[in-house]
């Protein structure tokens, strides 16, 4: 029997040169502690975690994980390699429920259950491998003759310079566009106002035929968004993404009844249980768990099964390849999230420079090929003079 012979968790370490992203480019959970300095230091992160799993024959699986990559490399090192080796990487399920349920303790939510989405992926693509299917065909297959994203960046900036962008975009062929409030509570009517006029902006280059998700990273408390919601209602957002911290459960059930906008979340939601939990409770109205902390695809399969019940759609977050799978397997998945290539800002565009292989979109869409098996992508040597590799 083919048995997994090795994991592999491996921390790259980004020293090349980075974009300074200005103050108030992003909304996020620390603004309320904010005196002086730099908030946004807590959105960037500059590290990755690769994870590649062996099997008998030396195929290799790889997985990933974005979240603390170095204490997620001790978590599978110590803990969940050995619950893994020696066991038939088929067993997929499983292997899933062997690692959740003997690190229940301390491994449900945060760093332990992104180590298993760390293996859990890198098992898919080594199902994929082994079989000499695209991962995607494995969960169900083609549901769409190609993948609609959309444009995922629009940080809060000078007004002049987001339409620039959204104009650059829009002239790509996008057709859908992701915008960043920068401002949040301690700014005051004034940031309020500095975030209206910045989504007026961006609607006024890209019109009202196309979708406009709007994006608070957890920037916002219950208050402020309560007020915020009817300001936005004429700007017809597609979604108004994490308005509050993801522990507030009550909060986002509370702003989606009041049915003005869409609300979105689950990026930082763990777990199978605990995205049922958000959908039971009607906290969003579209979903959008992250692959790479949720428990891989195992869970997210399983997710997408729990959402089309509920009929709500789901748009993993971020936009990464084993996400792009997902997408393309189920039909209540209409779209997906896209990165841009960029030089190294935010720290999401990594991917690029750790992976080679992930598609490209073109006129805002994005393909997947019928042919390549397992999720189509291989660890680059391009840029490993700009990392620092921790084994
Ligand atoms: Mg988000």
């Amino acid at each position: 029997m083919n048995k997994i012979n090795s994991v592999r968790a491996r921390v790259w370490n980004w020293k090349g040169p980075t974009v300074p992203p200005a103050g108030n480019f992003c909304a996020n959970a620390s603004d309320a502690l904010r005196i002086h300095g730099d908030a946004m230091e807590s959105f960037r992160f500059h590290q990755w975690l690769t994870c590649e799993v062996e099997d008998s024959h030396g195929t290799v699986g790889i997985g990933n994980a974005a979240l603390a990559p170095r204490l997620v490399k001790n978590a599978i090192d110590e803990w969940y390699a050995p619950l893994v080796i020696g066991e038939d990487p088929f067993d997929y399920a499983y292997i899933w429920e062997k690692m959740y349920r003997r690190t229940l303790a301390w491994g449900r939510k945060g760093i332990g259950m992104t180590a298993i989405s760390a293996i859990d992926i890198a098992l898919w693509d080594l199902m994929g491998k082994l079989t000499g299917k695209p991962v995607f065909k494995l969960l169900g297959g083609r549901t769409k003759e190609k993948i609609p994203v959309y444009y995922s960046k629009l940080y809060a900036g000078p007004v002049e310079e987001m339409q620039e962008e959204a104009a650059q975009a829009l002239a790509e062929g996008y057709t859908a566009f992701k915008s960043r409030f920068g401002y949040g509570p301690k700014d005051g009517p004034e940031g309020m106002r500095d975030n209206l006029k910045r989504v007026e902006a961006v609607r006024e280059v890209i019109g009202y035929d196309r979708d406009l998700m709007l994006e608070c990273y957890m920037g916002w408390n219950i208050d402020y968004a309560k007020r915020m919601l009817p300001k936005l209602a004429r700007f017809e957002p597609r979604w108004l993404e994490e308005p509050v911290i993801a522990d507030d459960i009550a909060g986002y059930v509370a702003l989606n009844a009041m049915n003005i906008v869409p609300i979105s979340g689950g990026e930082h939601e763990y777990s199978v249980l605990g995205c049922a939990d958000l959908l039971r409770r009607g906290a969003v109205s579209v979903l959008q768990y992250d692959t790479n902390r949720v428990g891989g695809i195992t869970a997210a399969q399983k997710i997408n099964a729990i959402a089309e019940a509920f009929q709500v759609p789901v748009v993993p977050h971020a936009g990464q390849v084993h996400n792009y799978h997902l997408t393309m397997a189920n039909m209540n998945c209409p779209v997906s999230e896209y990165f841009p290539v960029f030089d190294v800002e935010v720290g999401n565009e990594l991917f690029y420079y750790i992976f080679e292989g992930d598609p490209v979109a073109e006129d805002g869409f994005l393909q997947l090929d019928d042919d390549l098996p397992g999720l189509g992508i291989s660890i680059s040597e391009r840029h490993l003079e700009h990392f620092e590799i921790e084994e």
